[in-house]
């Protein structure tokens, strides 16, 4: 249970006086829905006001604060042009006010003739005369309605900044003061305000640089106490040690030989499954690296030790396709391998249910049904998590607390994550690292090209599958929208139909599976030349004759999510071409990025760039880092608070495992605070 002390904080902002509907749709659009969430809005700028006496065309460019009267209307006749109010200082400079739109009662109502006015906006100089667009007023003895220094609060649609920074004050009335959960020798060391006080500062000014990162800090130091309470939390939980002794492994045939690195992932893994606490590891590698080998082996492991060992993937169709590729990979393998997913109905999931129940299956491939409670196995050792960014930590935690499940688990991901990022969100895990690519793999060639030239890419593309080759196409992101992906897919398969017909297959996220599954199929068996893609799908597929992929609207993804579509080509013999169309009139950043796709084919370094130029969103994927979200912390805070952070969540914990001294009963406010919830709950479980 949330701290009573939070309760004012997680109220809903609609229960505030004077919040009608109207508010609703713009506060949602920024995901402002309790007070919390206005609280910790904090300002991305400020406005500097000066205040001046006399009107004066030095000023132009500035935003200034000065008493003027009005002298004059000046009504246009036409309806579109603005209308106008004249006005003049103490010294009988004049300046222009103009008001744009039809109404001209709202400004005569403002600002009535003769009457003195505070006004305030950016001078500007229109012709001869000087000019404030659409300037603030404020009656001469209200001059506390215009500040000389106000924050700038990211804003939508239907919000003004007056209306935000009055919502933003009475959240900051509502926050408590909180019990102290930073090590106090941290606190002193950085001269560190409490919480209440380091909050309200960073609303209130413009330097409280300080502030802000006690704030960043806390946040930090919210996620990696909750790692490592997931961590001790299934630390303390038994596992059955798994001792593989190689006889199935050894029998699987493959037409190559491991890599060094793929070896490595193998023997650290049975380092842990040799334990009587359950793995927690991460697989990262890159796409292509070969990371379903290991996952092959770490299953067959545990198979080997008379144990069963279960996949989980992130969608149906790489469920399948994993399906399909282990079952290719233990032909003349003596193990029984099965698919469960939420399309498998009626007898099949029956019997696929007996199987996992009796144990005559072995491993079980699956979306997230696998884990469903009407599904129980016999002797469940070993899961593998593909986890394609869906598979946060807070699943991760859920899995954790469930307490009759305690395998071994290994997580797979093929984003190159920098470790600062692999600390924030996996600091929980142990970590294999496939760093070494097999060898034979063709280069890459990038190009980058401007959206003006997409008829040369089609008569490219036309030459490519006349050549008897297959080729991707991904659409842009249009507004973040799945539906306007689909719609941006949908007009462009449309083209391409018109030019090559049957040849050309669509895909989108609003498919329904089987509609979804036999595109994809039909794509890989060569039926079609092109698959048309929205990103939703991720395409997740394993096409070795696809050998060109192009990507439209490059410019609007992060690096990282361009570096994995591209990996979905040259996973043959053959060389590979990724063709990148980008938007005209890019800034210098937006343009070296791409450049940077270009010469580069390492991963991680993308991810780094992407970190340093965009944010964890950008590395991670919005749909996860949606649930490990940080609100409050800048990526370089992160690099730069993430070490003490964690030094200060170990030593609590060394030192208070429940959370049960007063310092521990902070941080559990601090989880709380941060919606850590499922960490806390690990507490009462352990
Ligand atoms: P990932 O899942 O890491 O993206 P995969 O496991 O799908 O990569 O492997 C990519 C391709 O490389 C597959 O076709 C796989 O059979 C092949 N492969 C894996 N390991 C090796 C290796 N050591 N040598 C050669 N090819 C390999
Ligand atoms: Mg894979």
């Amino acid at each position: 249970m949330r701290p009573e002390l939070l309760n004012p904080l997680f109220t809903e902002i609609s229960a505030l006086k004077g919040v009608g509907n109207a508010l609703g749709k713009p506060l949602d659009r920024l995901g402002l829905s309790r007070m919390v969430d206005l609280a910790f809005h904090l300002p991305t700028g400020w406005v500097e006001r000066k205040r001046v006496s006399t009107l004066d065309a030095a000023d132009v460019g500035q935003v200034i604060v000065v008493t003027v009267t009005p002298t004059d209307y000046r009504a246009s006749g036409s309806i579109r042009a603005p209308f106008r109010v004249l006005a003049s200082d103490a010294a009988g400079n004049f300046v222009t006010l103009t008001f744009f739109g039809k109404n001209s009662g709202w400004p005569r109502k403002l600002l009535p003739l003769g009457g003195a006015r505070v006004i305030s906006g950016k001078l500007e100089q229109y012709g001869q005369e000087l000019q404030i667009v659409h300037p603030d007023v404020a009656e001469e003895g209200d001059a506390g309605a215009i500040l000389l220094r106000e924050p700038v609060y990211p804003l939508s649609e239907g919000l003004t900044a007056a209306r935000m920074r009055d919502l933003v004050g009475q959240a900051l009335e509502r926050a408590p003061d909180l019990p102290e959960w930073i090590e106090p020798s941290v606190l002193a060391r950085h001269g560190w305000k409490d919480w209440r006080n380091a909050l309200v500062s960073a609303h209130h000014s413009p330097d409280a640089q300080d502030a802000r990162k006690r704030l960043s800090y806390d946040e930090i130091f919210a996620g990696q106490l909750a790692l490592m309470l997931v961590r001790a939390a299934s630390r303390r939980r038994r596992a059955v040690p798994i001792a593989p002794d190689g006889r199935l492994r050894d029998a699987v045939r493959l037409p190559f030989a491991p890599t060094g690195a793929q070896r490595r992932a193998v023997a650290e893994i049975d380092g842990d499954i040799a334990q009587s606490s359950p793995m927690l590891r991460l697989l990262q590698g890159d796409v292509g690296s070969g990371k379903t080998w290991v996952a092959l082996m770490a299953l067959l492991g545990a198979v080997e030790a008379g144990m069963q060992g279960a996949m989980l993937a992130p969608t149906e169709i790489l469920a399948r396709q994993h399906y399909a590729t282990l079952q290719k990979m233990l032909s003349g393998v003596p193990v029984n391998i099965a698919i469960l997913t939420g399309r498998d109905k009626g007898k099949v999931r029956e019997a696929t249910l007996m199987g996992l129940a009796d144990g005559s299956i072995d491993i079980l491939v699956g979306t997230h049904a696998i884990f469903q409670e009407t599904v129980n196995y016999r002797r469940l050792g070993l899961v593998v998590i593909d986890e394609q960014h869906r598979f946060g930590v807070v699943q991760r935690m859920m899995l954790a607390a469930k307490a009759e499940l305690n395998p071994h688990t290994l997580v797979m991901t093929a984003t190159p994550i920098p470790r600062t990022l692999t600390l924030t969100y996996y600091g929980d895990m142990e970590v294999s690292r496939l760093d070494e690519m097999p060898p034979g793999r063709q280069p890459i060639k990038t190009s980058v090209l401007s959206v003006d030239r997409i008829d040369e890419v089609v008569e490219a593309l036309g030459r490519h599958i006349a050549g008897g080759g297959q080729a991707y196409w991904v659409c842009p992101l249009v507004e973040e929208s799945e539906k306007s992906d689909q719609a941006a897919a949908e007009a462009r398969a449309a083209a391409l139909q018109m030019r090559f017909g049957e040849a050309i297959a669509l895909v989108h996220g609003r498919m329904k599976g089987p509609e979804k599954d036999a595109v994809m199929a039909r794509f890989a068996s060569g039926g079609a030349s092109v698959l048309v893609a929205t990103t939703v799908i991720e395409v997740g597929v394993d096409v070795p004759n696809a050998t060109l992929m192009i990507i439209e609207g490059a410019d609007r993804f992060g690096l990282a999510q361009l570096h994995q579509l591209r990996g979905r080509v040259g996973r043959g013999d053959k060389a590979s071409v990724c063709l990148l169309l980008r938007a005209n009139g890019l800034s210098e950043t937006a343009r070296s990025r791409l450049a940077l796709m270009r010469e580069s084919n390492d991963g991680f370094r993308l991810a780094e760039e992407d970190l340093r130029l965009r944010g964890a969103g950008e590395v991670l994927g919005t749909r996860q880092s949606g649930d490990a979200r940080f609100r409050l912390a800048q990526p370089e805070d992160i690099s730069a608070l993430i070490d003490m952070a964690r030094d200060d969540a170990r030593l609590l914990i060394d030192r208070d495992g429940g959370l049960d001294s007063p310092r521990g009963q902070a941080a559990r406010t601090c989880l709380y605070l941060f919606e850590r919830d499922a960490a806390v709950a690990l507490l009462r479980g352990g």
